[in-house]
Parts: structure tokens; C-alpha cells; sequence
């Protein structure tokens, strides 16, 4: 049996709520994820959004936090983890 066709997935910057990002990551900033890193994002958010890339990424994927409220069916905004400046990207399914 075939394994069911995976969605591409989108990465988008939000917004930038603290401090400057020194990759330049600025709103509507956008990469299309499809089995490999989109070149030019950073590589510290990349590793914060694998979850919700591979969640939205398998059809049927559910995104929840750990408290399991606010269950996410399609989209959800994830941050940067570098203290320093918090930018803001959201990660959404493809159809
Ligand atoms: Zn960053």
C-alpha cells in the first residue's frame, strides 16, 4: 500500500515583536517546505518548527499544545527560540 500523499507546507514571518533579527527574517518573509530546508531561513527556527511542519505536513495532522487546548487543524505561529529577538512565524498546510 501506497503511504498517503504528504501536504507542502508554508512557513511565513508574522511579525517581529522584540529586536532585530540578524538574519534579516522581516514580515512576509515565506518559504515553501517540501522534504528539504528552504534555503535562507534561520536554522534556529527551522529547528523549533519541525514539529508543526511534519504535523501539517501529514494528512489529517493535528497541532495542540501541551495543556491540549486550542487544537490546530491547519495553521499555527511558532517563535524564534533566540531570546534576543522574537520573531514570529506561522507554519500552514498547503492544499
Ligand atoms: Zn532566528
Amino acid at each position: 500500500m501506497k503511504p498517503p500523499k504528504r501536504h507542502k507546507v508554508k512557513i511565513t514571518v508574522k511579525e517581529v515583536t522584540k529586536g532585530n533579527c540578524p538574519l534579516e527574517m522581516k514580515p512576509g518573509d515565506s518559504w515553501v517546505y517540501h522534504r528539504t530546508v528552504p534555503e535562507g531561513i534561520c536554522l534556529a527556527a527551522f529547528s523549533t518548527l519541525i514539529p508543526a511542519i511534519r504535523t501539517f505536513g501529514a494528512p489529517g495532522g493535528k497541532f495542540s499544545w501541551p495543556d491540549g487546548e486550542e487544537e490546530k487543524t491547519e495553521s499555527v505561529r511558532l517563535s524564534c527560540p533566540d531570546p534576543r529577538h522574537w520573531v514570529i512565524y506561522e507554519v500552514s498546510r498547503l492544499r
